[in-house]
């Protein structure tokens, strides 16, 4: 092969950026909606919005297959160690998404059967405000989270650093 032969067909990068992109083009999230939000979390994953895009069609039925948990919907508080366990037995590097008021704060459910934050139970990477928040919204809060996976550490802890709150999205249908 001559020097001419090796001009062409070469990309150059180094290892970290290599495990940040492959990890960023293939977050599988667990199949885990706990209210009215897990509706727009599953529209997400339909056709018109074709999550498939970002490498993510694949919701896991295991933990031990998923990286994301999107906490869609409420929490109750019997429902809380249930959604710890799952967490923990997701493997690592490993994120959480708050799907709308409801995950994020307690919401309208301001009262003792419904936690007031799943940041009480599990670290949160990024937030999605509204009630419920649209596809367009859960989109942007995945793709603050690609963003964060691509510039953090490969060998963050989980729930290193502080939780991103995105903006609310405009429905486009
Ligand atoms: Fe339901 Fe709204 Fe709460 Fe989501 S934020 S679980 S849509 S009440």
């Amino acid at each position: 092969m001559g020097l001419e032969d090796l001009s062409h067909n070469f990309l150059t990068g180094n290892i970290e950026n290599l495990v940040k992109w492959a990890r960023r083009n293939s977050v599988w999230p667990a199949t885990f909606g706990l209210a009215c939000c897990a509706i727009e979390m599953m529209s997400a994953g339909a056709g018109d919005y074709d999550l498939a895009r970002f490498g993510m069609e694949v919701f896991r039925a295991s933990p031990r297959q998923a990286d994301l948990m999107i906490v869609a919907g409420r929490v109750s508080q019997k429902m809380a160690p249930v959604l710890r366990q799952v967490y923990d037995q997701m493997m690592e590097p490993k994120w959480v998404i708050s799907m709308g008021v409801c995950a994020s704060t307690g919401g309208m459910f301001n009262n003792y059967a419904i936690v007031q934050g799943v940041d009480q139970i599990v670290p949160v990477d990024v937030y999605a405000p509204g009630c419920p928040p649209g596809p367009e919204t859960l989109m942007h809060a995945i793709l603050t989270l690609h963003e964060k996976i691509r510039t953090g550490e490969i060998t963050r802890r989980k729930g290193e650093g502080a939780g991103i709150v995105v903006e609310e999205r405009p429905r486009i249908s």
